[in-house]
Parts: structure tokens; sequence; C-alpha cells
């Protein structure tokens, strides 16, 4: 049976599990990102479309993946949220995420780099590339940087081969408290990402190619989105594998506000047991 995906609410039920901070592995020399409230300052080399590889007339018929409104009790969200740091790096060491741990940054718990491709799908930031390794925005927390190899899974499905962000980690104002830990990007547990590249050098600019239609949700049976283009179909589809796996707490597209017309926005939350997809 088909059954549009249940939609959650936000339930304030997430609580700080305590995470003791891991050691200090590697102080990291000063980002000048450090204040900017977001991480866009260039544009990606620019993206191919559909009509530039030959497909400008490709339209696909919508056919997401079945979604179930059953509750499951170990979503990979759920887990990861719910890991000690200690736990955590161990299962990035297992599952050979190339990665380094790097020194206390405010309001994240496990301050992590990724310093290669997850499944050969790169991902980075739209910042010219000599910044990006001591760049504040490409720091995870290392929960959310387990997502992200299950993301990269399912992108690799895809052909996808390239993940551009604006941010992950963003560092929490001035006057945050020191030692409190931050949620979504205050805490490295979110990411905003705008493009993704296939491996025949399609571009999928998700400002550009997703398409919103007024009120749509997100993995939603109904009108209209009958038939896309093979651009929003794949956007759409990169999102409702994403939603449907349980990878994220918190999965927020184009069609829910003028705010994330050009990025998901997909999140973590530490001990929530709660999903939101709109
Ligand atoms: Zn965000």
């Amino acid at each position: 049976m088909r059954v549009p995906l249940a939609l959650g609410a936000w339930i304030v039920a997430g609580t700080s599990l305590g995470w003791g901070h891991a050691a200090a592995v590697s102080a990291e020399p000063a980002d000048p990102h450090d204040v900017a409230p977001r991480g866009a300052s260039t544009l990606p080399a620019e993206l191919v479309s559909e009509a530039q590889v030959g497909s400008a007339v490709a339209v696909v018929t919508l056919e997401l993946p079945e979604t179930s409104a059953e509750p499951r009790t170990e979503a990979p969200a759920t887990r990861y949220a719910a890991l000690t740091n200690e736990a955590c790096e161990s299962e990035l060491v297992a599952r050979a995420i190339p990665h380094r741990l790097v020194g206390p940054k405010r309001g994240v718990a496990a301050p992590v780099r990724l310093t290669g491709p997850l499944h050969e799908v790169s991902f980075h930031t739209l910042l010219p590339s000599p910044e990006r390794g001591r760049s504040s925005y490409e720091l995870f927390d290392c929960r959310l940087l387990l997502a992200l190899d299950d993301l990269a899974k399912l992108l690799a499905a895809q052909d996808v081969v390239e993940v551009m962000y604006y941010s992950a980690y963003r560092p929490p104002p001035a006057g945050f408290p020191d030692g409190r830990l931050g949620e979504r990007h205050d805490g490295g547990l979110a990411i905003d990402i705008g493009y993704f590249r296939t491996k025949d050098g399609l571009g999928l600019n998700v400002e550009r190619d997703y398409q919103a239609f007024p009120g749509e949700r997100p993995c939603a049976q109904g009108p209209p989105p009958k038939q896309m283009t093979r651009s929003s179909f794949a956007l759409r589809k990169i999102a409702c594998d994403a939603i449907e796996a349980r990878l994220f707490n918190a999965a927020l597209t184009p069609g829910y506000d003028p705010t994330h017309r050009d990025h998901f926005h997909f999140e973590l939350s530490a001990g929530a047991g709660w999903f939101v997809v709109r």
C-alpha cells in the first residue's frame, strides 16, 4: 500500500545527553569564516544543466518510493543521535570513514573533519578549495558524519559523485556559553546542501531544479507533481530516499519556506525520537 509519509511536528523533547568532550586531538589554525552567518561565498563551477547533457526533454513520471507511517524503533538517526563520543568515533573507524578528529569547537560534542570521499562521493562547501580544509563550515559532529556516510551510499546508487553544501557547523553567536552543546548548525549536527553532481556531469541545483509546487510536502502522494524533469525528479528522490531511510531527525526542502528555497537542511537532534519532514 502506498501511504503518504507521516508528517511530524516539532516536539521539544530532545534533551542533552550530557556528552562529554572528546580529548583534544589537534588544534587548528584560525578560521576567517568563524564569524560569518553562512558558508556560501562563491558559487560552484557552473553546473551543467539538462540541456547541456542532452536530456533537456527528459520528463520523468513521478514514482516516489513507498513510505510507511509505521514507527521504527531503531531508525539510524535515533541511534546516531544517542551515541556517546567514544562510540561514535569507534564507528567512524570501523566504517573506515576518512576523518580527522579536531580540537574543541564551541557547541560541538565531537568535532570531526572529513578528509576524503564517502562511498566515492565527495562532500565539500562552496568555498575556494584552499580554504576548505580549515573552514569551520566543513566541521561536523561525529554523529552527523555517520548519517552522511549512509546518505552517500544512497547518493552513489543514484550516480551522484559530488555534494556541495553551504555549511555544516556554524559557530554559535558571541555570548554562547562555554561548555554548552549546540543544536543544529550550532552543534555541527546539521548540513545545508545546495548542489549535487552526477557521474555523467549533470549538475543538480536545488534552487534552480527542485521547482517546488505551492504547498508541496516531500514524498507525499498527490497533486500536482505528476511529471517532472530528470533533475527535479532526481532531487526529490535524493530527499525521499534519505527521509525514507530515517537518516536525519529533520529534513527540510524548498517546499517548506523561502529560506529553504536553495537547499536541503538535514539534521540530527541529540536524544530525539521524532522526525520532521517538510
Ligand atoms: Zn540548515
